[in-house]
């Protein structure tokens, strides 16, 4: 199967093959003909399938083919930056000169939403969506909240056919009435089952509401609960059920390996693991917040550049230490299971649980992050006595044992060290909210884009 063979134009092929895309991944060959024909989709992907492409090029076509922008729009995809800006300045003046904001766009208003649940992850689809569509004439643009809102309205008042976001954000700008749904033909709900664990479920429905009723829906999620299919049920008309294997199904591109350790050792064999295989480029999963900023200082003061990121940092600092990281300023990046989520960076050969997370479905969105799109990974953990019932959880979720690999100077699991320990609660307990853990049922007032409940996540299976 091709790219041509999806009925894709002209100019998103080029952009796919200016990517280095080859062929369509499994999500791809699937979703994209049956969103061009504008039906609705419910798919059982997780992040790494290659479901961005699959839900934006096919937006961009739609889009694009049944565009009702104003001529002078349609000629900015020739247009030079200096073109560009003269017709944003119209446009501007226009909207002013019509004297409401919500009146002014002429056609600009957003009519495709793609509602995310992090930050990272909106921004990531942002730019995925920009960079195939930037020979169309589409204009699109982001909006989540930790950073000034102004850019944002001055962004949505100069016209937006895409819109990506985060709920809170969104819902902000419509109170605030910058923002303007009433034109929305497609919805995506993207990585939906993580927007429920977060407790996003009323804010889509106050979304929902804002919405036309006849739209084109598509949802993506990579488990299947209850909750997502009361979501599903409501939301979608006739959908397609389309399901690509789960990361845990489709593992043979990542190696997994477990590294006994007594816990007090644990930062010395990430050193030692970082220098002597010159590994150039690794993430690090932390349980705590506190526990990313203490492993990255300690790595820094081992030699080894490292940065962490985690919902306790500012918006700024958090997208200033991922640029760090993808740029290859610093070589470790330290995160914790939210800020990570829905992460997109190019090779990452190495992820590395430091500790292991306590829901075992984490464990397969932390190592969803490597071994992208057919690339190899190595996902590696650290594990201590205190760890084994976690190790054993996962390895049902995953359905297979993890080969265990002692490495030599740190087999002996340090008895002392490890009554010193921090006991680790059971999978799926819910965690205190107080004493700086990013665990579960917290919901902190201060990241309104960060909010998670305990997740009840199952395998994504079709309705009978
Ligand atoms: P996603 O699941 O959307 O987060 O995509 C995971 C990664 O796969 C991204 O880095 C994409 O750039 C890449 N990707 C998407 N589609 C393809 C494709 N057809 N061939 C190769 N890489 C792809």
């Amino acid at each position: 199967m091709s790219f041509e063979q999806l009925g894709l134009q002209a100019e998103l092929l080029g952009a796919v093959a200016a990517e280095g895309y080859t062929s369509p991944t499994p999500i791809q060959s699937r979703a994209i003909p049956v969103i061009l024909e504008g039906r609705d989709v419910l798919g059982g992907a997780q992040t790494g399938t290659g479901k961005t492409a699959a839900f934006a090029l096919p937006i961009l076509q739609l889009l694009n083919m049944h565009s009702e922008r104003p001529a002078r729009s349609l000629l900015r995809g020739q247009a030079s930056e200096s073109d560009i800006d003269t017709s944003l300045h119209v446009e501007d003046s226009r909207g002013k000169a019509a004297g409401s904001f919500n009146k002014g766009e002429r056609g600009r208003l957003p009519r495709a939403l793609i509602l995310t649940p992090t930050r990272e992850l909106a921004a990531q689809v942002e730019e995925s969506v920009r960079t195939y569509g930037r020979k169309l004439p589409l204009r699109s643009t982001v909006i989540y909240g930790g950073v000034g809102i102004n850019p944002q309205i001055e962004a949505l008042r100069r016209g937006v056919d895409i819109l990506v976001a985060t709920p809170g954000r969104l819902l902000d700008h419509a109170g605030q009435g910058t923002l303007n749904l009433s034109k929305v033909e497609i919805l995506v709900l993207d990585e939906a089952d993580r927007m429920l664990d977060m407790g996003f479920i009323h804010d889509i429905r106050r979304i929902l509401k804002l919405l036309p009723h006849k739209r084109q829906n598509l949802l993506f999620s990579a488990t299947y609960s209850n909750e997502i299919k009361s979501l599903a049920d409501g939301l979608l008309h006739e959908p397609e059920l389309i399901e690509v294997a789960r990361r845990n199904t489709a593992a043979e591109t990542v190696t997994h390996v477990v590294h006994p350790v007594g816990h007090s050792r644990k930062r010395e064999l990430l050193s030692h693991l970082i220098k002597g295989g010159d590994w150039k480029r690794v993430l690090v999963f932390t349980r705590t917040k506190h526990g990313a900023n203490r492993l990255a200082n300690q790595l820094m003061s081992d030699g080894v550049s490292a940065t962490a990121i985690h919902g306790n940092k500012s918006q700024a600092a958090r997208t200033r230490a991922l640029a760090e990281f993808k740029s290859g300023a610093v070589r470790t990046l330290v995160a914790t299971d939210i800020a990570a989520r829905g992460l997109d960076i190019d090779s990452l050969p190495h992820v590395v649980n430091y500790e292991l997370p306590n829901i075992p479905e984490d464990y397969v969105h932390r190592i969803g992050r490597t071994g992208r799109a057919g690339a190899n990974g190595m996902a590696l953990s650290l594990v201590c006595l205190e760890e084994q019932e976690l190790l054993t959880n996962i390895q049902k979720v995953l359905q297979h044992k993890i080969q265990v690999e002692k490495v030599p100077g740190f087999e002996q699991e340090n008895a002392s060290a490890s009554r010193q320990a921090p006991s680790f609660r059971q999978p799926g307990a819910r965690q205190d909210t107080r004493g700086g853990k990013e665990g579960f049922g917290r919901r902190p007032s201060s990241h309104r884009d960060e909010r998670k409940s305990s997740g009840d996540g199952r395998n994504f299976k079709r309705r009978g």
